[in-house]
């Protein structure tokens, strides 16, 4: 795994549990505890992340920012937690979507400026590494958000039989941001939308 891998699942971690030991973080990743270190670095020093003893704590500022009730950075909804998608920028900023569906398209508007990304699994609600995720779309369950709906699994085989009882069509990360560009073409009003015009 590259450095800047490493720092990616570092931000995921820190953004799920808020406090890790770097014991914790070094059998984790499956490197030194010096090498840890050396990843901490540019972390500690944007000031996203900071020491503890034996280990490190997300910011106050950017735990603030986790746990505020906000609004969608794409359409401006409310966010509800249970489905909330969390971009991590180059910058160390956190956006958060309402939903996968905003989540991807911001995703795919930001392109590289993203270096991580969060959701959750939708059987378990545990917080999970978004490009690893499954994507569920056309499935005969409404949560209530953005459409086309677009649901997140942690597992590939519960996204599958996810689908066989409720319907729909499984896909990894990269195909489902494609996958869901092709379905919002722009003479289609994006879903948020779509409501208010009553359709
Ligand atoms: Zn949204
Ligand atoms: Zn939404």
């Amino acid at each position: 795994m590259l450095p800047i891998e490493r720092q990616n699942r570092i931000k995921a971690l820190i953004l799920n549990k808020r406090n890790i030991k770097i014991s914790e973080l070094s059998q984790t990743l499956q490197v030194s505890e010096m090498t840890i270190h050396r990843d901490l670095k540019p972390l500690i020093e944007t000031g996203m992340i900071i020491k503890t003893f034996g280990g490190i704590s997300l910011n106050s500022s950017e735990a603030g920012k986790l746990d505020d009730t906000q609004t969608c950075v794409f359409c401006s909804s409310g966010v509800d937690e249970r489905q909330a998608y969390r971009l991590i920028l180059s910058n160390n900023q956190i956006e958060v979507a309402c939903c996968a569906h905003c989540g991807l398209l911001r995703q795919r508007q930001l392109g590289d400026d993203v270096t991580q990304a969060i959701c959750h699994d939708f059987l378990k609600q545990t917080t999970i590494s978004a490009p690893d995720a499954w994507y569920v779309m056309d499935t005969s369950i409404h949560m209530g958000c953005c459409q086309p709906q677009v649901l997140t699994f942690q597992f590939k085989e519960h996204a599958v039989k996810f689908v066989k009882g409720f319907g729909g069509n499984v896909y990894p990360f990269q195909e489902a941001i494609e996958v869901l560009d092709q379905k919002m073409n722009p003479n289609h009003p994006h879903c948020c939308q779509a409501d208010k015009k009553g359709r």
